[in-house]
């Protein structure tokens, strides 16, 4: 039963006894509701037919193919055992580092399981004798070709059935992998996705015409998966352990992207409960949309600027409708992620120039390639590694790969003769690395020049300090730039040593810890000696909780989702300096950060009760 409509803008008034009634009635016998209870990463609420999707399936699904696609079937199959040659190739590498060449061989015989023209001529002409999907006729395949060669007596045999075993497992893993990504893509009907884990890149394909939320049964707040929902508006709840088992394709659920939860099979008094709240929401929204075109102004005059984080070019128009003065943070990996190959230097100074035409005169900073952590192009040949977060991500990939870098710096210079655009490098760890990437741009310029191509002299070049060794150094990154802009997802994550993905030690990711104030407090000061300004682009910078400790810091931009503007600068306007820097003093002389969350969330209530009423 729809009672009202599906999705709303996120603003986060929750009634308590909507609150209660999730607390304490999580399994109704007599309705056949239950409740699931996780992490809310993007508001909003939404309704409809689950769609559950595994990547780690254990079934595997079997279709017939119509003729025409028949191609694209065996394509996968081919895709599928590049992508394992790739995998098994790594783990033969690490192998051989770790013991000897002598045992990494073994990997070999896998290698040749890839190879054998029994297995492709076999897989492709089931395809197209049985007009069936690549998985189902994989399986029949491995099945039949498994059971014949145990059958035979013979040791050396076993054992070739034992690497054939671990060789197709991977195949067919990769091939359910990629079956997710296709399903997504190729939704018709509206529904509520239900998943073990979705990738950042999945999300980006997501058609949001059909997709009304999504849920996960693991992930986190800054994973950037749950960044992508916040981009795209689309309601998401994460971290549901094990919803996606329990809900059934084709159920009736409700996403309650606020609280963090989804009703199964929700019923009557549950869905008049939220259709009051989504009416409350509209209400508030009607307040914010007021402000819109006002300046983010505390009552005392300190003129914050707020910015947007955008992800795709398409999102220039959520930057004008929620007010942003710019973009503060333009993740440009998303121009690289699903696809076959890297966009070249003319496809990026398009997408760029698009942006900066669109915004001019207002600012767009372009962060360059951040590849790795959780982004990862499966045609590049980056090595997996154990600790991806802590590896061969970001700055340190382009410093090696140059063609990669340089085709991306020309595109933004090129695009800055078109608008307001500045440069800004992530992940810097010291200032060898910041001396190379000014070193690069200049040299580009050189070139640019050269070829009579038009750039901004005067670009403006900027550094994300995410890393603690930056934060507390940025007094020598100073002399080198001319903005910082505090990454705090990452910033927390090795300050602390929290992982940022991993749910389980979700409690330890502290944005309030006296460690990360500390250095965000240092890293504001060392802006303000060189005459810079120095802002948050991490999701700390859209949640209005912590808007007046940020301030009371020292940080003068904000950059967030677009669709989170409107609540901070709300708050913004009604907060005085006074009590912003009061705070930061108690802040920063605390040893306890759930105390200092405490105080900073009494601070942001206090300030603007209406963004928070009736929160538990
Ligand atoms: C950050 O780390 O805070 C940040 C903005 O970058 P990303 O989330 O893309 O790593
Ligand atoms: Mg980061």
């Amino acid at each position: 039963m729809a009672l009202w409509s599906l999705k709303i803008n996120p603003i986060i008034v929750v009634r308590r006894r909507l609150w209660h009634y999730l607390l304490f009635m999580t399994d109704q016998a007599q309705t056949g509701e239950r409740v699931y209870k996780g992490i809310s990463v993007s508001a909003g609420i939404c309704q409809g037919k689950a769609f559950v999707l595994h990547k780690t399936q254990t079934h595997v699904p079997h279709y017939d193919v119509g003729e025409a696609d028949l191609p694209h079937q065996v394509q996968r199959f081919h895709d599928a055992l590049v992508l394992t040659r790739h995998q098994i190739q790594e783990v033969q590498f690490k192998v051989s580092q770790a013991l000897n060449a002598n045992d990494a061989s073994i990997f070999d015989a896998h290698l040749l399981v890839l190879d054998d023209p029994t297995l492709i001529d076999s897989v492709t002409g089931l395809i197209y004798a049985k007009k069936i999907n690549v998985e189902a006729a994989f399986q029949e395949f491995v099945q039949k070709y498994t059971a014949t060669l145990s059958a035979i007596d013979d040791a050396y045999l076993r054992e070739r059935v034992a690497d054939m075993r671990d060789v197709t497992s991977r195949i067919l893993n990769n091939l359910l992998g990629n079956l997710q990504h296709e399903a997504l893509r190729d939704l018709k009907e509206p529904c509520v996705i239900i998943a073990d884990d979705i990738s950042p890149s999945e999300v980006a394909v997501i058609n949001r015409k059909v997709v009304l939320g999504f849920a996960t049964d693991i992930g986190s707040k800054t994973s950037h998966t749950a960044i992508m929902a916040r981009s795209m508006q689309l309601p998401a709840v994460v971290g549901l352990k094990d919803a996606s088992v329990k809900i059934k394709t084709g159920a009736h659920v409700l996403l309650d992207g606020y609280n963090g939860s989804v009703v199964l099979n929700p019923s009557d008094q549950t869905l008049f409960e939220y259709g009051r709240l989504v009416r409350q929401q509209a209400s508030i929204e009607e307040k914010l949309r007021a402000i819109q075109a006002l300046p983010a102004i505390t009552l005392d005059g300190q003129k914050i600027t707020l910015s947007a984080n955008i992800e795709q070019t398409g999102d220039v128009e959520a930057v004008k409708e929620f007010g942003a003065e710019g973009v503060g943070l333009f993740r440009t990996e998303y121009l690289f992620l699903n696809r076959d190959s890297l966009p070249g230097e003319e496809e990026q100074y398009e997408a760029y120039r698009k942006v900066a035409a669109a915004l001019k005169p207002a600012p767009v900073i372009i962060r360059t390639l951040d590849l790795g952590g959780d982004k990862f192009l499966s045609h590049l040949q980056i090595p997996l590694e154990m600790n991806p977060f802590l590896g061969w991500r970001a700055i340190r990939f382009c410093l090696e790969e140059k063609d990669v870098f340089r085709a991306q710096l020309r595109a933004i210079l090129r695009a800055s003769a078109e608008g307001n655009v500045k440069i800004m490098y992530p992940m810097i760890s010291n200032h060898c690395e910041l001396d190379q990437a000014n070193g690069l741009v200049e040299q580009y310029k050189n070139e640019l020049r050269a070829e009579k191509i038009p750039f901004d002299e005067t670009i403006e070049i900027g550094a994300m300090i995410e890393i603690p060794s930056a934060a507390v150094t940025a007094d020598m990154l100073a002399k080198r730039v001319k903005f910082f802009s505090l990454g705090t997802n990452d910033l927390i994550q090795y300050s602390l040593a929290v992982d940022r993905l991993n749910e389980r030690i979700a409690h330890l990711y502290e944005p309030t810890h006296p460690a990360v104030l500390r250095l965000i407090k240092g890293t504001a000061e060392a802006a303000g000696r060189h005459g810079f300004w120095c802002g948050v682009c991490g999701e700390m910078g859209g949640d209005p909780y912590m808007t007046p400790l940020l301030l009371g810091l020292g940080v003068t931009e904000l950059s967030m989702a677009p669709a989170l503007l409107p609540r901070v600068k709300f708050l913004i306007r009604r907060l005085k300096m006074d009590d912003a820097k009061e705070l930061a003093s108690f802040a920063l002389n605390c040893e306890s950060g759930r105390e200092i969350l405490e105080r900073s969330q009494a601070l942001a209530r206090r300030t603007a009760p209406s963004l928070f009423e009736d929160q538990p």
